[in-house]
């Protein structure tokens, strides 16, 4: 397997060198919203630590990464009135990864509505800052 790259788009977006619609964030982790959803609401959690994806992940950072999705998880069942929630996560380009920072995809679902293809249409940047500032406020109450 190859080694992590630290100039994947994830890990610029954890240095501040590019933006993103952030959710939540501490010491070791960082929740934001999918520039691409597969469904409104769909978010990303990943690790502050630099993992290629769960084959290298230290298993303590990929428990706290579960940790924070399901809190994600919780919120959006509340913001989207969601019947479910879909957890998605690749690994290596045969796995279906594209980007090589290991993200867990945290997707709202209603009944009888199919998901979006992958990486299909770019959100309006006013939408996913309503969409974060919701979970947001969802998770600080
Ligand atoms: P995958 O590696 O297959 O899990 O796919 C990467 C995911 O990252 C896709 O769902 C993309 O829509 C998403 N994505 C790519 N670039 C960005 C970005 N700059 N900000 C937020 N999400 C992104």
């Amino acid at each position: 397997m190859p080694h992590y790259d630290p100039s994947n788009i994830f890990a610029k977006i954890l240095r501040g060198e590019l933006p993103a619609h952030r959710i939540y964030e501490d010491g070791r982790a960082l929740a934001f919203m999918d520039i691409m959803p597969r469904a409104p609401g769909h978010a990303l959690v990943i690790p502050k630590a630099p993992a290629r994806n769960i084959l290298d992940i230290e298993t303590d950072d990929l428990a706290y990464v579960v940790q924070v999705a399901q809190r994600i998880a919780r919120a959006q069942m509340k913001v989207f009135a969601a019947d479910g929630i879909t957890v998605q996560q690749f690994n290596e380009t045969a796995g279906g990864q594209v980007v090589f920072h290991l993200h867990m995809h945290i997707i709202p679902r209603h009944e009888g509505v199919a998901l979006k293809p992958p990486q299909s249409d770019m959100e309006k940047p006013e939408i996913l800052a309503e969409h974060a500032e919701r979970l947001r406020a969802a998770l600080a109450g």
